[in-house]
């Protein structure tokens, strides 16, 4: 079964074309690599032994997508691209509607096409806003505080008309908590461009002596230590999720929305402990002022997940911990490696491991 993949060059989309390749699917890559390097994608092939046919292209590209929709038997699509910065967001907000929302609505707009209604979509816990409490179910009020937020919430609105309107569609909305991890290879994990927004991928840089010392954004939230606690899930756990997700959408049809969390939360105080009891590593810090636009507690009730998909996560704190510290130790600089002619129209890589690259 062919799966069209948007964003699969990115962190969550490379670990869950591992488990899709590992699951006898066939997978089609769309990435502009706007975030994000192909040699994440060459590591994937590696790592399954399988072939992954990749287009160059961004989903804003109407005649792009047509092909490769042309070219490729796709039965379903998971769609991860997307810019996904919350700071970002705030200071270009056009950016983030443009490539976002237009993306998305000419994604569906090639999908209704050439018939394809089955669709996995990455959202986001960001969507609750500031819950009035934890843990965090489907049907809590949804309210957004920044254009990324918007452009998620936005978009699970847009799916729920489509499917008023034709309910041959198939949709999962899938409102991930915080990914976290990395494949156990220590082959592939997240690669943040420059100074990492979120806590794990910045204690580990920490941790490999780039940078000084993590700031903890506050002290006082009223939480056990007073400092803002999340939901950290294993970023192959979220994968396989989606392993799920895409199972559901093709034996029903309907728009489903599940929470993908682990239905725990941890502080950051018990983060950096349970990363410096994990990998042996001292983390400084300092305790600063809350970083704006923050809740205090985000944790999700994963039970509609776990009733209705068959999916839960299995991996625990130190575990996401240990995976996250071996890829960043074995891999200092990231991807940073730059396949040369990635504008030709076919690209093949090293040995018996093939990504197939097309420029459109
Ligand atoms: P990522 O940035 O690593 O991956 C996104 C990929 O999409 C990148 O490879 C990027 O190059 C690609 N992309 C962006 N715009 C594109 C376009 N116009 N055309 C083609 N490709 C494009 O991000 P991720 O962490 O893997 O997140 C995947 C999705 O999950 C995103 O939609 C994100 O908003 C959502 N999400 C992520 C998190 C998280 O904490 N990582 C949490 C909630 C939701
Ligand atoms: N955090 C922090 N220092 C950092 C990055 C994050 O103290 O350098 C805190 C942040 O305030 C939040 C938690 O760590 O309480 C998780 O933040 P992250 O940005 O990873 O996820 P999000 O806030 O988007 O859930």
């Amino acid at each position: 079964m062919g799966i069209l993949v948007t964003g699969g060059a990115g962190y969550i989309g490379s670990h869950t074309i591992v488990e899709l390749l590992n699951s006898g699917y066939e997978v089609i890559v769309v990435d502009n690599f706007s975030n994000s390097s192909p040699e994440s994608l060459r590591r994937v092939s590696e790592i399954t032994g399988q072939r992954i046919m990749v287009y160059n292209m961004s989903i804003l590209e109407r005649d792009g997508l047509e092909k490769v929709f042309n070219e490729n038997n796709i039965h379903a699509v998971i769609h991860f691209a997307g810019l996904k910065a919350v700071g970002e967001s705030v200071a270009i907000p056009l950016q983030y509607y443009q490539n976002n929302i237009t993306g998305t609505l000419n994604l569906l707009e090639t999908m209704q096409k050439y018939n394809v209604k089955r669709l996995v979509f990455s959202s986001s816990a960001t969507v609750y806003g500031f819950p009035e409490s934890v843990p965090i179910s489907e049907d809590f009020p949804l309210s957004v505080t920044n254009p990324y937020g918007r452009t998620k919430l936005m978009i699970e609105e847009i799916l729920g008309d489509l499917f008023i309107a034709d309910n041959e569609w198939s949709i999962s909305i899938l409102r991930y908590f915080n990914p976290i991890g990395a494949h156990s290879s220590g082959r592939i994990g997240e690669d943040p461009k420059g100074i990492p927004n979120n806590l794990v991928p910045f204690i580990t840089r920490v941790a490999v002596g780039e940078l000084k010392e993590l700031t903890i954004f506050g002290g006082d939230y009223p939480t056990k230590d007073g400092t803002g606690v999340r939901d950290y899930i294993h970023v192959v756990d979220l994968a396989l999720g989606h392993l799920k997700a895409l199972e559901k959408t093709v034996s029903t049809p309907g728009v489903n929305t599940y929470n993908l969390g682990t239905g725990k939360g941890y502080s950051v105080l018990e983060m950096v402990e349970a990363f410096e009891n994990t990998c042996g590593i001292k983390i400084p810090y300092t305790i600063a002022q809350r970083r704006p636009g923050d809740v205090a507690v985000c944790y999700a009730d994963p039970i509609k997940a776990k009733q209705e998909l068959g999916w839960g996560a299995d991996k625990g704190i130190e575990e996401m911990c240990r995976d996250s510290w071996e890829w960043q130790a074995k891999n200092p600089n990231g991807y940073e490696v730059n396949i040369k002619n990635i504008e030709s129209p076919h690209l093949s890589t090293s040995g018996d491991f093939l990504i197939k690259v097309n420029s459109i």
